[in-house]
């Protein structure tokens, strides 16, 4: 039977990350993919975060399948008729050196970044499931996969399988999800010619736009909607926690056919041509949801760690990409020490301890938790602030000076100013806490 020094659970960018950096200190390494090539299965919004893969792949900006660079941001609250927003736009995010952020597409992404694995030494096996971590003696000893004699051995697993983590739960490495963690996202690819992407969302030649929405674009659920641009087509989509679906009786796909519809966002969309429906977990948990990441001869890492950052910056292929890194990192160190214990690996969780990963997750771990506790954040607030702009841009015989007393003795009226002080402090302090 085959034996290898790692192998690697899924190909996307944590999987991938791992397993570049075992193959380039020359490590066996074999990197298992269930999909019918890297990427095949893997959605996301999307705007990819390239810190980590400048480090990883410094020249990646002359070949990785790009779409665009991000140059302008926009985050919108909805109500049932109207649209309150805050843009950003810097000319040059978009131009090179850029800003770390750029909108691809997984399929093309991930094949090409599972190739530079495989260029630096890495087997790559797609169309391979694998069922189980196979243990001996308590310490994870190999896989065992779909294909048969398809079973391998190797002194250590990296986990990349991904949000869905069967392959942990299954044994009994992690717990089950909690609808509160978990968020069921939904996704239309709809294209577009190149110049009317560009006319409608206001940009310059490749230049791209990330569109975030909350309050009535998920009819105040715990969640956000999303249009990303590509080249020649258009991301639209949205998720929300399992919790609150549930709570509202309502599916994502049921949201997002509202959100389409939204007076704001059908002239985005309008003419576009739909060409691909795809619906995912994302782990929103945070940083109280993180499972075990270390235990003998096996290390977890990107999604199926529960790792992503899902705060305004909506960011989980960076944290993948980190953590596959050092992963890779510790692997290389346990195999030059010949030393394969979960005491060993947990020089793993240090190496994430001191990077951006932990103390971005630490920092808005308590996001969560607020947001379901205050649905009024999501819900009472946005339809509340579109009604006083209405009140506010009204324009009627009434004097402006009434106008205005009016829109404040509303406010007053709606909300204590005790209660919206407490509700701002709250906000700020998961938000942006000191
Ligand atoms: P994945 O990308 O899920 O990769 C896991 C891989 O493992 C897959 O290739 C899968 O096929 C494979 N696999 C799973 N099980 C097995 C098995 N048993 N055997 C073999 N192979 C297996 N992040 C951002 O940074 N920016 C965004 O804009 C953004 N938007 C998002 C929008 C949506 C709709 C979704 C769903 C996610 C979004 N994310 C975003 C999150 C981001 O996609 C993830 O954090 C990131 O993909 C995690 O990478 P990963 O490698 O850990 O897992």
């Amino acid at each position: 039977m085959d034996k290898f020094d790692v192998i690697v659970v899924g190909a996307g960018p944590a999987g991938s990350a791992a397993a570049l950096v075992c193959a380039r200190a020359g490590l066996s390494t074999v990197l298992l993919e269930r999909g019918e090539f890297p990427g095949a299965k893997n959605i996301f919004g999307g705007v990819l975060y390239t810190t980590v893969l400048s480090e990883l792949i410094p020249g990646f900006l002359e070949n990785a399948p790009l779409e665009r660079p991000i140059g302008s941001r926009r985050f919108s609250i909805l109500s049932e008729k109207g649209e309150l927003a805050v843009g950003f736009r810097d000319v040059r995010f978009g131009k090179t050196p850029f800003n770390n952020s750029f909108t691809v597409l997984r399929a093309k992404f991930d094949r090409w970044f599972a190739g530079k694995a495989e260029e630096a030494g890495a087997m790559v096996i797609p169309q391979t499931m694998v069922e189980e971590l196979w243990f001996e003696n308590g310490k994870v000893a190999g896989v065992k996969t779909g294909r048969e004699g398809g079973d391998l051995r190797a002194d250590l697993v990296i986990c990349a399988e991904g949000a869905n983590a069967f392959l942990l739960r299954k044994s009994q490495l992690r717990e089950k999800f909690s609808p509160r963690s978990m968020a069921v996202a939904v996704k239309e690819l709809l294209a577009l010619p190149q110049g009317v992407i560009n006319d409608r969302f206001q940009l310059e030649e490749n230049e791209g736009a990330a569109y975030e929405y909350f309050g009535g674009a998920v009819n105040g659920l715990v969640g956000s909607a999303f249009i990303y641009t590509n080249r020649e087509t258009i991301s639209v989509g949205l998720g929300c926690t399992i919790e609150s679906l549930i709570d509202h009786k309502i599916s994502a796909n049921t949201l997002l056919d509202q959100f389409k519809n939204h007076p704001a966002i059908r002239p985005l969309i309008k003419g576009a041509e739909p060409q691909e429906f795809s619906a995912h977990l994302i782990p929103e948990g945070g940083y109280r949801q993180i499972p075990k990441m270390a235990a003998e001869g096996l290390m977890v890492v990107g999604d199926a760690a529960h790792l992503v950052n899902s705060s305004l910056y909506h960011e989980g292929t960076n944290l993948a990409m980190a953590s596959g890194k050092l992963a890779g990192e510790t692997a290389v160190e346990a195999k030059r020490a010949g030393n394969f214990s979960e005491a060993f690996l947990k020089r793993y969780l240090d190496r994430l301890n001191d990077s951006f990963v932990m103390k971005d997750l630490k920092r808005y771990a308590g996001i969560g938790d607020w947001a379901h506790a205050n649905p009024g954040f999501f819900r009472d607030y946005p339809e509340l602030a579109l009604e006083l702009m209405k009140d506010f841009f009204t324009i009627s015989m009434a004097s402006k000076g009434d106008i205005q007393k009016a829109v404040w003795k509303k406010l007053r009226r709606r909300v204590s100013l005790f209660r919206m002080a407490k509700d701002l402090f709250q906000f700020k302090k998961v938000m942006f806490p000191s």
